[in-house]
């Protein structure tokens, strides 16, 4: 495929990401102008939404990840992204000279092939992939292939820790028999809005907004613990197996991790007839926000304090706040966090625009569990207007799987 329609092809994909297709036009003669064209002329999230909803075909939600040296990671980017759009693939995957990690909707028609794709190509062969618990093939709607420093943004450096000495990897049934052991502790390696909906029993659940801040939370937690079993589990397993090599490194010698997360764990006990010990929600960093492994609600809707776990972004896109909402707030804020948010996504789009003007975006939107409810209370209020949006940003979508 020639440049030209690879570039087409990522319009049509809708990838608006800036930073590739600048990189993309740096190779192109003329690119200043195939530039304005084609690349600055974002697609609209809801026009690709639609055609999502219009698919006469089945997706599957599918992720997957594996620590292997990548020397050229900008190439394999390129070839993947071209390929997987060739086979109608969305999703949002991660390269990195230490791995890859992707989280994908695949055609199901085009499974066959997008397993070829991954075998034809010795560091992607024989990947693992765990299948979605609750799917119904609208987790992403484009495709997202990036270049990043690290597949898990940890902020550790290479004396931290020793990676190939990871913990002992447990499955389902080995993992249930060592919760019941009263010499244990289970450490949830998550965030607190993934731990928020859902968690193992009685799991110690760091009150941290990325992987990065809680490894040392941990470290602190643990601190007299030495003695105990160490228990660790994340949603796809990744994270889990930087935190154990970690943990490790800093004296624990009886480290345990869930193999294939919290993902899979639901998998092996629906299969082998085992007894489900997590409770609620797995959140997810998809369209989804969310799989249903068990049946009890553990969380309130942030709006109204009823029991609810249902994950929800702002509808006010310059907001686009992650939080908990029910279905009654739902309505009554027509999806926003707020009145003034339900209110500005209420006014013309020129009128939008307006306001719009001169307010700067803060360069990191971080959603903060602290910061979360002071934020929906002076927007009930009307104190704040839309100055600080807080959101997920990409440098902590890195760490899932
Ligand atoms: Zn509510
Ligand atoms: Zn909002």
């Amino acid at each position: 495929m020639d440049l030209r329609t690879y570039l087409g092809r990522l319009t049509e994909y809708g990838s608006d990401q800036k930073k590739e297709n600048k990189y993309l036009c740096s190779r192109l003669p003329n690119s200043t102008k195939l530039y304005n064209m084609h690349l600055y002329n974002k697609v609209d999230k809801r026009v690709l939404k639609q055609k999502l909803i219009e698919e006469p075909f089945q997706r599957v939600t599918l992720s997957f990840y594996r620590y292997v040296n990548i020397p050229n990671p900008q190439e394999i980017r390129d070839q993947l992204f071209a390929e997987w759009a060739e086979i109608n693939c969305f999703g949002r995957i991660y390269i990195a000279k230490e791995g890859i990690n992707a989280q994908m909707s695949v055609p199901e028609h085009n499974m066959e092939l997008f397993k070829q794709n991954l075998n034809s190509r010795e560091s992607l062969a024989n990947m693992p992939l765990k299948i979605a618990v609750e799917d119904d093939g609208k987790s992403f709607y484009k495709l997202v292939v990036k270049v990043r420093k690290y597949i898990v943004a940890d902020g550790l450096k290479p004396d931290d820790y020793d990676v190939t000495n990871v913990g002992t990897h447990l499955n389902a049934r080995e993992w249930n028999d060592a919760m019941q052991d009263e010499n244990t502790v289970v450490v949830d390696m998550r965030n607190h809005y993934e731990s928020e909906v859902g968690h193992f029993k009685g799991a110690v659940t760091p009150d941290c907004d990325t992987f990065r801040d809680e490894l040392p939370m941990v470290l602190k937690e643990l601190e007299d613990k030495k003695d105990k079993k160490v228990l660790l589990y994340c949603t796809g397993g990744i994270r889990c197996e930087k935190a154990s090599a970690f943990l490790k490194h800093h004296g624990y010698s009886d480290v345990y991790q869930l193999h294939g997360g919290i993902i899979d764990y639901k998998r092996q006990i629906d299969r082998e007839n085992l007894e489900n010990l997590f409770e609620g929600k797995n959140f997810v960093f998809d369209e989804r926000l969310g799989e249903r492994i068990g049946d009890e609600i553990i969380s309130n809707c942030h709006q109204c304090g009823e029991p609810c776990d249902t994950h929800t972004n702002c509808n006010n896109d310059d907001c686009h706040l992650l939080f908990i909402q029910c279905e009654a707030c739902a309505e009554k804020y027509a999806g926003c966090c707020s009145v003034k948010c339900k209110e500005f996504n209420e006014l013309p789009v020129e009128e939008q625009r307006k306001l719009r003007k001169g307010k700067r975006k803060p360069k990191r939107n971080v959603y903060k569990k602290g910061r979360l409810r002071p934020h929906l209370d002076q927007f009930k209020r009307g104190d704040l207007i839309l100055e600080s949006p807080l959101k997920l940003d990409e440098q902590d979508k890195t760490a899932h799987a």
